[in-house]
């Protein structure tokens, strides 16, 4: 597949235009920003070690019953997608209370949160993501109560996969952000699942293996994603992959 020109360009990723107009590069390139882009970096390795995690978790979620627009590992840093036209909408579901949700309802950080909890967002930096409800995506169209419902649904169901699967790795999901596009009528997920959109913590240590590392200033971030894709390899690597009829 060629690549042509950049179709969008992320903070973290590029998104490129190929000689299919349904089909899409996603490249992971080895910044890191945090806070609105007020504070970047260039480390080495991980637009790899991104796109090798992506892409196994989005395999992962496929074989469970969730539609993504992940299609295959192109190269080191990037992967072919399906072009969607996406919904302006952050998804964020949380196993225990950490970061906004503290400081927005004041409870205590590390709370566990039974049954999980589930948000949404307007996706758009000037407004700083405000928190949305369904009733102001009904009223300005930023997408279908049925795509609502799904994508609660489809959160829900990449939640009970992810958990398990990182619960089998070591690994506690505290919480993660889904985005989610059109394809042909129908909705899949697409961007990323990267520890960048969610944060997990070693079980038998506490420590932090995701961006949270980055956005304290830490140097540990890559050698964080790679134990991360490491352990996902051993339990998801060809020769280790599982029948999908153990899906819970
Ligand atoms: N998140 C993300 N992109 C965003 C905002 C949040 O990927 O623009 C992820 C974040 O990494 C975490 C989860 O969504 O895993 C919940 O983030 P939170 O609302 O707590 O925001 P934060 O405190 O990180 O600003």
């Amino acid at each position: 597949m060629l690549k042509t020109d950049v179709f969008y360009q992320g903070k973290e990723k590029t998104l490129y235009r190929t000689d299919n107009p349904d089909r899409l590069i996603l490249e992971f390139r080895d910044e890191a920003t945090a806070f609105e882009g007020r504070r970047t970096a260039q480390l080495s390795g991980k637009g790899a070690v991104n796109n090798q995690i992506n892409a196994l978790i989005m395999e992962q979620l496929q074989r469970y019953g969730l539609p993504t627009h992940f299609q295959q590992h192109q190269s080191e840093q990037a992967s072919v997608v399906k072009a969607l036209t996406m919904l302006p909408i952050e998804c964020v579901i949380r196993n225990r209370a950490t970061g906004s949700i503290c400081r927005r309802l004041g409870v205590p950080s590390d709370q566990l949160l039974q049954p999980a909890t589930f948000e949404m967002f307007l996706k758009n930096d000037e407004l700083g993501d405000p928190l949305i409800n369904r009733h102001h995506i009904a009223t300005f169209g930023w997408a279908s109560q049925e795509q609502v419902d799904a994508m609660i649904e489809y959160c829900h169901l990449a939640n009970r996969t992810l958990t398990a699967l990182f619960d089998r790795a070591g690994i506690e999901l505290v919480d993660f952000k889904l985005e989610f596009g059109v394809y042909q009528g129908a909705l899949l997920l697409g961007d990323e699942f990267t520890p960048d959109s969610c944060r997990l913590r070693d079980k038998a240590s506490g420590a932090k293996l995701d961006k949270d590392l980055f956005r304290q200033g830490d140097s540990g971030v890559v050698v964080a994603y790679r134990q991360v894709a490491e352990r996902l390899r051993q339990l998801l690597g060809p020769e280790n992959s599982e029948p999908a009829d153990t899906a819970d």
